[in-house]
């Protein structure tokens, strides 16, 4: 039986808050992205796995963070240039909409800041307040944190995941993004598939098939305008593959990529064939979450007891 991953990395701008420029259509784009990929994943009843950033889960902040180990300066944009954008910072309308979809989403982190896991300025001790900032607003809104996809795929400080209960990660993917991938793939007919492994911390690897936005600007307006969206075909492709074997395609995006209409067509189009497939084949749809325990399994007897002896 094959399945199929979508995981949306939601940020709004704290995805950009460390860039001298941030893209201003992405971070613009934060919201409405956000909303359109609630409206669609809830009308072809996809449950996906959204990595939410802890932050947007305040109400409100003073924009100092005082006991949190950041490095000098991280918190600047915020408390400047978007001090008056609340809409950047916060969103926890946006997250109760995710929480209250039918489409049974997974809840899952990408962190409390978007700090960097794998930078060598990253020590033990941020990396562990970002995760334990993010499990305290997760508990208060009765939720827990089983998946964390690293900002930026930046993977780093997996034993501090370990050490907070997390069970599974988002790792890179096998293939290269944008252009180059769209023609690795295409002229090569590499395999679209992933392969969940165990890394040395107990944790599942569930990497990345494609990033769905990979392949931007000028090239996908000329592609386009010749052949069909070309990563529309390759999504299909790897959705094929997943049903017609018993293999896993893992596809991601930010909400934020969605800045025009063709963005939204782009992701209605993977939806439909993803419906169209699900109904025709056993292909089924799995969050993060899902195929950690899959990979995993219950825990066996012996464990069990070894751990209610402990
Ligand atoms: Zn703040
Ligand atoms: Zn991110």
């Amino acid at each position: 039986m094959g399945s199929v991953v979508i995981s949306l990395d939601a940020e709004l701008g704290w995805g950009f808050h460390d860039l001298t420029e941030p893209p201003a259509d992405r971070v613009e784009a934060g919201r409405r992205g956000w909303s359109v990929m609630v409206e669609l994943l809830e009308e072809f009843d996809v449950p996906a796995t959204w990595a939410i950033v802890g932050h947007l889960m305040l109400d409100s902040c003073d924009g100092t963070h005082a006991d949190h180990p950041a490095p000098e300066g991280w918190f600047e944009r915020e408390r400047g240039e978007w001090g008056d954008r609340p809409d950047l910072r916060f969103g926890p309308d946006l997250v109760s909409d995710v929480l209250e979809s039918d489409a049974g989403h997974e809840f899952a982190s990408h962190s409390f800041s978007h700090v960097l896991f794998g930078r060598p300025e990253t020590d033990r001790k941020l990396a562990d307040a970002e995760l334990e900032r993010s499990h305290e607003l997760a508990a208060d809104w009765n939720q827990s944190i089983d998946s964390f996809i690293y900002p930026r795929n930046d993977v780093g400080h997996r034993d501090v995941l370990a050490d907070h209960g997390v069970t599974a990660y988002r790792g890179k993917s096998p293939t290269r993004d944008g252009v180059r991938g769209v023609f690795d793939s295409t002229i090569r007919d590499q395999s679209m598939l992933v392969e969940p492994v165990v890394d040395e911390y107990g944790l599942v690897n569930v990497p990345a098939s494609m990033f769905l936005f990979g392949f931007e600007g000028p090239a996908r307006t000329v592609a386009e305008s010749i052949w069909e969206d070309p990563m529309v075909a390759l999504a299909r492709r790897g959705i094929d593959e997943a049903a017609r074997t018993d293999g896993l395609f893992h596809m991601w995006l930010h909400p934020n990529n969605l800045t025009r209409e063709r963005d939204d067509r782009r992701m209605r189009a993977i939806l439909s064939h993803l419906e169209r497939q699900r109904s025709a084949t056993d292909l089924t749809v799995e969050t993060i979450a899902d195929v950690a325990r899959r990979i995993t399994g219950p825990p066996s007897s012996t464990e069990r007891a070894t751990a209610s002896w402990s």
